[in-house]
């Protein structure tokens, strides 16, 4: 299992770089992380919470104690994501983080995105996703950008300030 780096850390708040080489070394990165996200009952990781400043995550949802109403997805690895577009409808939903023991926040994402990214052997996939696998989507995507959920819910309290005063 990966050490997994907590909030304070700075890799966490680092903008992670494109990945460019498909080697056997990424493949074995992102199955390390699978075995990590599983063992700490994850239903997502991304790189730089292993210390890795990677454009790369993982997404496998399935119902465990931390998430009991979890639908189930096979695990997936996505390289160099994109969110093309997405739905102005957001919906409101409660989150944890490897990173943050203990802790959850309330989070508005997006209700669907389409998204494009790349798999371990570089090849392009293009999907709309929707639900609670789109807030993993984002959740993780947040990683890459060097934002945690300690940022996005300081982003939606100060817009949700802003609006009570237009
Ligand atoms: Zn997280």
């Amino acid at each position: 299992m990966l050490a997994i780096a907590q909030i304070g850390e700075s890799v966490l708040n680092r903008p992670a770089q494109k990945v460019i080489e498909f080697s056997p070394a990424l493949a074995k990165l992102a199955n390390e992380m699978l075995e990590t996200m599983l063992e700490a009952k994850g239903v997502g990781i991304a790189a730089p919470q292993v210390n890795q400043s990677l454009s790369l995550f993982i997404m496998a949802s399935r119902s465990n104690e931390r998430y009991p109403d979890a639908p189930f997805i096979e695990p997936s690895t996505v390289v160099n994501p994109k969110i093309i577009a997405c739905s102005d409808e957001k919906v409101s939903g409660e989150e944890g983080c490897l990173s943050i023991a203990e802790q959850r926040f309330t989070i508005l994402r997006h209700e669907w995105v389409e998204v494009s990214f790349q798999d371990l052997n570089g090849l392009e996939h293009h999907q709309t996703l929707t639900g609670f696998i789109a807030r993993i989507f984002q959740h993780e995507y947040d990683h890459l950008q060097g934002i945690t959920l300690i940022e996005r819910s300081a982003m939606q309290a100060s817009n949700s300030l802003s609006g009570a005063v237009r």
